[in-house]
């Protein structure tokens, strides 16, 4: 997707600090983190949010999930505990129309 800001960040057109990365799946800072750990979580193909997820795309969900829980162990907050929140659509407040789990943690975070 041309004009979207994730698709940029993973043709590196956008910088970013990628803190993991494989054939399918990237994480980074969020720009403007909500708690003191605050990474993205990102599958490489554009895909607009859970919504579009299916049966098919089973093997994506759990790279995504593995990739969250080791970024979590990776910033000591496994123990300590963290949230993993994904938006779908306007009333969600999604910015960014390209799938992604946001991994919070380090902090005690607020009630849903
Ligand atoms: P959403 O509201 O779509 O669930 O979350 C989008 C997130 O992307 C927001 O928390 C926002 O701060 C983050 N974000 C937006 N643009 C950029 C960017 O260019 N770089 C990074 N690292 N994060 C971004
Ligand atoms: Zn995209």
């Amino acid at each position: 997707m041309v004009d979207c800001v994730f698709c940029k960040i993973i043709r590196g057109e956008i910088p970013s600090s990628p803190v993991y990365q494989d054939d399918m799946v990237v994480a980074f800072p969020d720009i403007h983190p909500k708690a003191r750990v605050h990474i993205l979580i990102v599958p490489r193909e554009h895909i607009a949010s859970i919504a579009d997820l299916n049966q098919e795309r089973a093997s994506l969900l759990i790279r995504l999930i593995d990739a969250a829980n080791r970024l979590a162990r990776e910033e000591g907050i496994a123990g300590s505990g963290y949230r993993l929140v994904t938006n779908v659509g306007p009333d969600s407040g999604q910015e960014v129309q390209h799938l992604h789990w946001h991994l919070l943690g380090g902090d005690r975070l607020g009630g849903l």
